[in-house]
């Protein structure tokens, strides 16, 4: 898979790709830095391939923008990041898996733990290694997901003290609703829990160095959420509308991924026929119809059908028919001069007219979903091809 990445080649391929602007990505970054201020480290959530973005990539250039640390999900997406040269520290949020411990320390990255047998693991591959490992604990204080509940911390950290190679670096807890406003007493109490929580570490003569329960929505909309580091993700990629609480003033964030292909097939159908799997567009006038070599498994989900739409020369045009695996329809009667190989965009602005944009919120609302899906979805068959010069347009 890893030739589809090949930038060079991609004149000699199927004519769609994802730009990932990553001059847009240190734009959003440097935003939340100065939202934070020095009060508050970032650590950049790059999980899940950057959300679909390219997690190299964009890790590398938010490391010459700044960022203190990295977040992924899993140990293998940091040990994609190490082997890239990405030195920053790598927190694993999901924990790590029986088995990785070893590569866990090998790789100096920091996983969370939440379970006694993960000190246990990490404590014999440090020994092993003669080393002491850093952890952050996690705290469930109201998601009911990872993390020690908070109501049974004291039992917890007391088990902690023959851990004598693991060291905790960081406490954490994640906040389940703080983008909706119906749900503020959830998150308040939330951060009353991961405050008292600090305490009883505290009492139990811990000093961690890290504190942190704030994701997008918790540094955009709840300031005493921050501690002193905070986890976006989201808003790195210009992924808000979905994600911020409504309260919020419209953020200065620039979408990062946009989706393109190219007309493959033009036809004219008479009124009357229909097109694509299972009938379900009726032409109502000659309509001139464009194959788009983009389907659902590139991650142009087929909930889309007869639903979104597109842009050409400067103009929407909407999908037609059932969205297939590999191929798409659009109807460009109304596009004048249209031609095979003209640039269609799926996904983003229209370079002649910035007033035209369709963005990931967007798609997300058809189809019922979280703009992360979308670009999480756009998969890996779809070559990204890295924006990172300055550029004026
Ligand atoms: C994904 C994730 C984040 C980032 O969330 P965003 O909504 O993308 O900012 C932060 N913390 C944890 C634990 C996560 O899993």
């Amino acid at each position: 898979m890893s030739s589809f990445n090949d930038q060079e080649n991609i004149l000699a391929r199927r004519p769609t790709w994802a730009e990932i602007d990553l001059n847009h990505l240190a734009a959003n970054f440097k935003r939340v830095k100065q939202r934070v201020g020095p009060v508050a480290r970032v650590m950049a959530v790059v999980k899940a391939n950057a959300y679909g973005h390219g997690a190299v990539a964009c890790a590398r250039r938010l490391v010459s923008e700044g960022a203190d640390w990295f977040g992924v999900a899993l140990p293998e997406e940091a040990i994609e990041l190490r082997s890239a040269g990405i030195t920053q520290p790598v927190l694993c949020l999901g924990g790590f898996w029986p088995g990785q411990a070893a590569a866990c320390i090998q790789h100096q990255l920091t996983p969370v733990v939440y379970r006694l047998d993960m000190f246990e693991a990490l404590n014999q591959a440090a020994l092993n290694a003669g080393v002491v490992a850093d952890v952050h604990v996690k705290v469930d204080t109201g998601m009911g997901r990872l993390g020690i509940r908070f109501d049974g911390l004291s039992e917890f950290v007391a088990a902690l003290e023959r851990f004598r190679n693991v060291r905790i670096d960081g406490i954490m807890s994640h906040l389940a609703a703080a983008d909706d406003a119906s749900c503020q007493p959830l998150t308040r109490d939330q951060i009353q829990r991961f405050e008292d929580a600090v305490v009883v570490f505290r009492d139990h003569g811990y000093r961690p160095t890290h504190l942190h329960l704030a994701n997008s929505a918790g540094v955009y909309g709840h300031r005493e959420a921050w501690g002193n580091m905070v986890r976006p993700g989201g808003v790195l990629y210009g992924l808000w509308r979905d994600v911020l609480p409504l309260t919020t003033t419209k953020p200065e964030l620039l979408p990062v991924m946009s989706l393109h292909t190219r007309i493959s097939l033009l036809k004219w159908v008479p009124p009357g026929e229909t097109i694509g799997y299972g009938c379900t567009f009726e032409a109502s006038r000659r309509s001139l119809i464009a194959t788009l070599p983009v389907g659902y498994h590139d991650g142009y989900m087929r909930g889309l059908s007869n639903r979104a739409h597109v842009i050409v020369r400067g103009m929407y045009a909407p999908v037609v028919g059932r969205i297939s695996m590999d191929l798409t329809l659009i109807d460009v009667t109304n596009v004048s001069g249209v031609e095979v190989d003209d640039q269609v965009t799926l996904l983003g602005w229209d370079r002649q007219n910035a007033e035209l944009k369709i963005v990931a919120e967007d798609l997300a609302r058809i189809v019922g979903t979280l703009s992360y899906e979308v670009t999480c979805g756009i998969s890996e068959r779809v070559p990204r091809v890295y924006i990172s010069a300055d550029y004026t347009n």
